[in-house]
């Protein structure tokens, strides 16, 4: 079973249903969508001279032509790689390059990026830009049947979003993708060709994966409109009006931004199905104010590109279950292991460690990858002994809820005593006058590493005083877990995912730029 079957048999079901929408505009049927889609394949195939296995990246930003060019690409055979549009023209070329990509396709926006390594990256061909003249041509071709694959090929190269050093190709087999899809009915909820997704996050990513559950049950895919700019209240608001049903994959910055929205605390919300919330810590604070808004309409999950966006999940039942008594730990924990996984916690040598206790995540299931593309050394360290060492820590209580404390280099140890950034974040956050914040270590000759945090003030002209922010985290955390320093800034640095890069913050520590007036005195 491969994802190109779902379109074809969706364009023989319910030919003039909807399938791809741009906002409130229908823009396809489901028969457009799968003549084009087969008319490409044969493009991809007799004139661009793609085998099966070759790879075909796709550097677009979320518009209906990204799903052409995926299901097209799984139609005639060949592997996607959906290539993060935001990305610097470098790390694009070293995405292109490494997957030996011998056929891109770009949009107008992307075209000069792409077109110009043609003539650099050894293996590419041929770059196509859509919409455009030859895009037209491409997708009015006679249909070209389906190239059968079998489970194990590979089906989609996920390329990590790189919060540290370069990205690495996830190789997902068309068994991963299969597995996720099945996952979200098992977890997550049914779907049916009434209901419709969202697309407000890179189909690169996420909503992409999430996008496979929706077309394969014959659902609406609907595109955001790109002339009303990012998805705010007002056109959240008539998106529902008009495609009941709807779900969409928001990372924690989106779901905030809408719940602060006044426009959507005013709308109709009745149609909104499921918000399916991830990728990033949702602060305590945040989901709070979220669930008064849209009510327990969310379901999180926690993956990764490795196992994609399947390893444990919070459902519906956890987020309205408000009078239970361990309600406040699970909103900030991850969910148990989902349906078709395994979740361990072990220790350095893997061995199990009990419950309660510390460790690096491992997940065992149908979804974890293959492998790195490429990268034989990274991809045996990283499933060695059958388990995918996910460079999270975490720990699982009695109920089997994981609790993420941060990724393994996140930890800091001071004074012999390991502090988990987001425990001070998570405390931080409750002070009126913090924004946003992140935690980092940096090099202390006294403790060894000493707690810093990045704080952005909600009035940048006026950041709350350090003793102010000590006492914040008094009252929530040990004494040794508050920070020796505060920097404010205007912004937190993330990369193209909204994700904060740590990294470049503990580059920061040696800049006296952002050093703050409010340093705190080394006393533990
Ligand atoms: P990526 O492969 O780019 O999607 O990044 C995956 C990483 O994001 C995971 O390994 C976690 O560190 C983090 N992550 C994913 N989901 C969550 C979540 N629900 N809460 C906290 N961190 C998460």
């Amino acid at each position: 079973m491969f994802p190109a079957i779902w379109v074809e048999r969706q364009g023989r079901h319910r030919p003039s249903e909807p399938a791809i929408a741009v906002g409130e505009r229908v823009h396809a049927s489901w028969a457009l969508f799968a003549s084009r889609v087969a008319g490409l394949a044969g493009g991809l195939r007799h004139e661009l001279g793609c085998s099966p296995g070759d790879r075909v990246a796709i550097v677009m930003r979320n518009r209906p032509e990204y799903l052409e060019a995926m299901y097209g690409a799984w139609h005639a055979g060949t592997v996607a790689v959906p290539v993060n549009a935001r990305l610097h023209r470098e790390e694009l070329a070293y995405i292109i390059e490494h997957s030996g990509a011998t056929v891109a396709v770009t949009d107008p926006e992307h075209d000069d990026d792409v077109e110009a390594l043609l003539g650099s990256a050894q293996s590419l061909r041929a770059v196509v830009v859509a919409p455009g003249a030859q895009w037209e041509r491409l997708t009015a071709l006679p249909p070209d049947p389906v190239v059968s694959r079998e489970p194990d090929d590979p089906a989609w190269l996920f390329y990590t979003s790189g919060t540290t050093g370069r990205p690495k190709g996830a190789t997902l087999t068309n068994r991963n993708l299969l597995a996720a899809t099945l996952a979200y009915y098992a977890d997550i909820d049914h779907v049916g060709h009434a209901d419709a997704i969202l697309h407000a996050a890179p189909l690169s990513h996420g909503s992409g994966l999430y996008g496979l559950s929706h077309v394969a049950r014959g659902a609406v895919s609907v595109i955001p409109d790109p002339d009303a700019g990012a998805v705010e209240g007002e056109q959240f608001a008539a998106l529902l009006r008009r495609w009941p049903g709807l779900s969409l994959f928001a990372a924690p910055t989106m779901v905030k931004r809408l719940a602060g929205d006044p426009a959507v605390s005013a709308a109709n919300l009745e149609h909104l199905k499921t918000i399916v919330y991830g990728g990033a810590p949702m602060y305590a604070a945040d989901l709070e104010e979220a669930l008064d808004v849209f009510g327990p309409r969310f379901y999180q999950i926690y993956g990764q590109g490795e196992s994609p966006m399947t390893i444990t999940g919070l459902d519906k039942a956890d987020h309205a279950e408000r009078e239970h008594p361990r309600f406040s730990e699970r909103m900030q924990s991850v969910g148990p292991a989902r349906t078709n996984t395994e979740v361990m916690v072990a220790d350095d040598e893997d061995r199990e460690l009990p419950l309660g206790e510390v460790g690096e995540v491992l997940v065992r299931g149908d979804t974890v990858m293959a492998g790195y593309w490429r990268q034989p050394a990274e991809t045996a360290e990283t499933l060695r002994g059958g388990w995918l060492h996910t460079g999270d820590l975490g720990s699982l209580d009695a109920d089997g809820y994981l609790t993420l404390r941060d990724r393994s280099k996140d930890l800091i140890i001071t004074g012999g005593m390991n502090v988990y950034p987001r425990e001070v974040e998570e405390a931080l956050l409750r002070h009126p006058a913090v924004r946003a914040v992140s935690v980092v270590g940096r090099r202390d000759p006294d403790w060894g590493e000493a707690v810093v945090a990045f704080v952005v003030p909600s009035e940048p002209a006026a950041p709350p005083p350090a003793a102010e922010l000590d006492r914040t985290c008094l009252e929530r955390i040990a004494r040794y877990k508050r920070p020796k320093e505060y920097r404010f800034l205007d912004a937190l640095p993330t990369n193209n995912y909204g994700k904060v890069v740590k990294r470049e913050l503990r580059e920061r520590l040696a800049d006296p730029a952002t050093t703050s007036p409010h340093q705190q005195s080394p006393a533990n």
